[in-house]
Protein backbone atom coordinates (compact mmCIF):
# COMPACT_ATOMS: atom_id res chain seq x y z
CA UNK A 1 0.00 0.00 0.00
CA UNK A 2 0.88 3.45 -0.69
CA UNK A 3 1.16 5.71 2.55
CA UNK A 4 -0.57 8.92 0.97
CA UNK A 5 -0.05 12.08 2.49
CA UNK A 6 -1.58 15.47 1.26
CA UNK A 7 -0.32 19.14 2.72
CA UNK A 8 -2.39 22.38 2.47
CA UNK A 9 -0.51 25.23 2.01
CA UNK A 10 -2.67 28.66 2.05
CA UNK A 11 -1.24 30.30 -0.38
CA UNK A 12 -2.39 34.05 -1.00
CA UNK A 13 -3.66 34.04 2.34
CA UNK A 14 -7.00 31.35 1.50
CA UNK A 15 -7.73 28.49 2.25
CA UNK A 16 -7.54 26.11 -1.11
CA UNK A 17 -10.05 23.32 0.58
CA UNK A 18 -13.34 24.06 1.50
CA UNK A 19 -14.91 22.90 4.57
CA UNK A 20 -16.66 20.79 3.27
CA UNK A 21 -14.35 19.58 1.71
CA UNK A 22 -12.29 18.58 4.63
CA UNK A 23 -15.31 16.95 5.86
CA UNK A 24 -15.86 14.76 2.90
CA UNK A 25 -11.87 13.27 3.77
CA UNK A 26 -12.76 12.82 6.81
CA UNK A 27 -16.06 11.03 6.70
CA UNK A 28 -13.82 8.57 3.65
CA UNK A 29 -11.18 7.25 6.24
CA UNK A 30 -8.63 10.14 5.62
CA UNK A 31 -6.97 11.00 8.77
CA UNK A 32 -6.93 15.15 9.26
CA UNK A 33 -3.92 17.00 10.74
CA UNK A 34 -4.54 20.08 12.68
CA UNK A 35 -3.04 22.12 14.39
CA UNK A 36 -4.42 25.22 16.87
CA UNK A 37 -7.33 24.44 15.02
CA UNK A 38 -6.17 24.57 11.79
CA UNK A 39 -6.40 21.46 9.08
CA UNK A 40 -3.17 21.37 7.63
CA UNK A 41 -3.20 18.19 6.05
CA UNK A 42 -4.73 14.54 5.53
CA UNK A 43 -3.66 10.95 4.68
CA UNK A 44 -5.15 7.81 3.99
CA UNK A 45 -3.38 4.67 2.43
CA UNK A 46 -4.30 3.63 -1.27
CA UNK A 47 -3.09 1.01 -4.01
CA UNK A 48 -1.40 3.82 -6.00
CA UNK A 49 -0.97 7.35 -4.95
CA UNK A 50 -2.62 8.58 -7.93
CA UNK A 51 -5.89 6.80 -6.22
CA UNK A 52 -5.55 8.23 -3.47
CA UNK A 53 -5.23 12.06 -5.04
CA UNK A 54 -8.47 11.17 -7.57
CA UNK A 55 -10.61 10.34 -4.23
CA UNK A 56 -8.73 13.35 -2.82
CA UNK A 57 -10.00 15.49 -5.57
CA UNK A 58 -13.50 13.74 -5.98
CA UNK A 59 -13.81 14.48 -2.45
CA UNK A 60 -12.77 18.31 -1.97
CA UNK A 61 -13.42 19.42 -5.58
CA UNK A 62 -10.25 21.32 -5.72
CA UNK A 63 -7.39 21.05 -8.69
CA UNK A 64 -4.67 19.32 -7.55
CA UNK A 65 -2.70 21.00 -9.85
CA UNK A 66 -3.56 24.56 -8.88
CA UNK A 67 -0.23 26.79 -8.76
CA UNK A 68 -1.57 28.87 -5.76
CA UNK A 69 0.18 32.90 -5.90
CA UNK A 70 3.94 33.31 -6.89
CA UNK A 71 5.29 33.80 -3.76
CA UNK A 72 3.65 31.34 -1.29
CA UNK A 73 3.69 28.55 -3.82
CA UNK A 74 0.83 25.35 -4.71
CA UNK A 75 -1.26 25.32 -2.35
CA UNK A 76 -1.69 21.57 -2.67
CA UNK A 77 1.38 19.27 -1.57
CA UNK A 78 1.08 14.93 -2.54
CA UNK A 79 3.74 12.83 -1.42
CA UNK A 80 3.00 8.87 -0.90
CA UNK A 81 5.17 6.31 0.84
CA UNK A 82 5.12 2.33 0.56
CA UNK A 83 4.51 0.72 3.18
CA UNK A 84 6.25 -2.00 2.49
CA UNK A 85 9.56 -0.68 0.92
CA UNK A 86 9.64 2.72 2.26
CA UNK A 87 10.01 4.63 -1.24
CA UNK A 88 8.63 7.76 -1.81
CA UNK A 89 6.46 8.52 -4.81
CA UNK A 90 5.65 12.31 -6.18
CA UNK A 91 3.17 13.23 -8.75
CA UNK A 92 4.21 13.24 -11.96
CA UNK A 93 1.59 16.06 -12.83
CA UNK A 94 3.83 18.89 -10.99
CA UNK A 95 6.71 18.17 -13.52
CA UNK A 96 4.65 17.84 -16.93
CA UNK A 97 1.55 20.40 -16.72
CA UNK A 98 2.41 23.29 -19.26
CA UNK A 99 3.64 26.54 -17.29
CA UNK A 100 2.85 28.65 -20.35
CA UNK A 101 -0.10 28.43 -22.82
CA UNK A 102 -0.53 30.72 -25.31
CA UNK A 103 -4.15 31.29 -26.94
CA UNK A 104 -3.01 33.05 -30.34
ZN1 LIG B 1 1.97 34.72 -1.79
Amino acid sequence: MIHVEYRHNNSGGSDWVSPEGWHALANAGWSLDTHHGRTYGASKDFPSLRAGIEEWTTLTGADPTDEGCNCCGQPHYFSGEDTTTGEWHYPKFEYTRPRLVWED
